[in-house]
């Protein structure tokens, strides 16, 4: 179970998040839609304590933890349940693909470096990639890159995993078999929220979709709600834009 409630941010004067309330379903897949400059990857980042939020809590699993007064212990804890995948890869250029994989397990987490080998090497095969463990980042397109960015992230058993527009970087060609590995951590269970613009994966995969504009949640419901009958005139001005 994760909860946030009431997640403020500000950046100066420039009021980005205005009181985000979120509750996820363990292994609940949620979609996080909207104009660009709606705060979508502040609230990621927020989530994370990569970005400071200004009041508000959260609750991964176990207590809440608020988000002006988290002792580097709790985050630090919070953390180790959360992946986050980001749009740039964010992968180790110096680092093979297999030793990206290993390293949070290894470092963060104090997996030996046995069976955090053979976590990767296993994780390497699910995305396909069970050839390319001793590459370079360098030496892969974007979309193996990416796929390597969800597998350092699952390697740890996190309770969800954070994904900010993880197939934007990419050409065309490369989004679907990214989407295809985010499909089967569905599969697996694993809790996920997703920031993107991809609205064929938002409806196939989202248990819920939610419509964020100007910092705060304008609509929520199952793909089929927004998608097919949405409710609010921001919802449906910005879905037409893809139709
Ligand atoms: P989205 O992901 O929906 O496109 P963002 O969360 O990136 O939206 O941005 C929301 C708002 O916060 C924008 O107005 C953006 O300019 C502002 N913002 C984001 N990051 C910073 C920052 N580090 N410093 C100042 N303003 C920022």
């Amino acid at each position: 179970m994760i909860e946030v409630k009431a997640l403020h941010k500000r950046f100066n004067d420039n009021e980005v998040l205005k009181g985000v309330d979120l509750a996820l379903q363990p292994g609940e897949v949620v979609t996080i839609l909207g104009p660009s400059g709606s705060g979508k990857t502040t609230f990621l980042r927020c989530l994370n304590f990569l970005e400071h939020a200004d009041s508000g809590a959260i609750k991964v699993d176990q207590d809440w933890v608020n988000f002006n007064q988290a002792t580097s212990q709790e985050v630090m804890a919070l953390r180790r349940r959360m992946g986050m995948v980001f749009q740039n890869y964010a992968l180790f250029l110096n680092k093979t693909a297999r030793q990206n994989i290993m390293e949070p397990m290894v470092l963060v987490h104090k997996v030996s470096p046995t069976e955090a080998y053979d976590r990767a090497t296993q994780l390497l095969q699910t995305i396909g990639l069970g050839a390319f463990g001793d590459y370079y980042p360098a030496q892969l397109s974007g979309g193996q890159q990416q796929r390597i960015g969800i597998a350092r992230a699952l390697a740890v058993h996190p309770t969800v995993l954070l994904f900010d527009e993880p197939t934007a970087a990419l050409d065309p060609e490369l989004i679907g078999e990214v989407l295809k590995v985010m499909k089967a951590v569905k599969q697996a269970g694993v809790a996920m929220i997703v920031v993107t613009h991809e609205m064929q994966f938002a409806y196939e995969v989202s248990d819920r979709v939610i419509f964020m504009a100007d910092g705060a949640i304008v609509e929520q419901g199952t793909p089929q709600q927004i998608f097919e009958s949405p409710k609010e005139a921001r919802t449906k001005a910005f879905l037409s834009r893809f139709k």
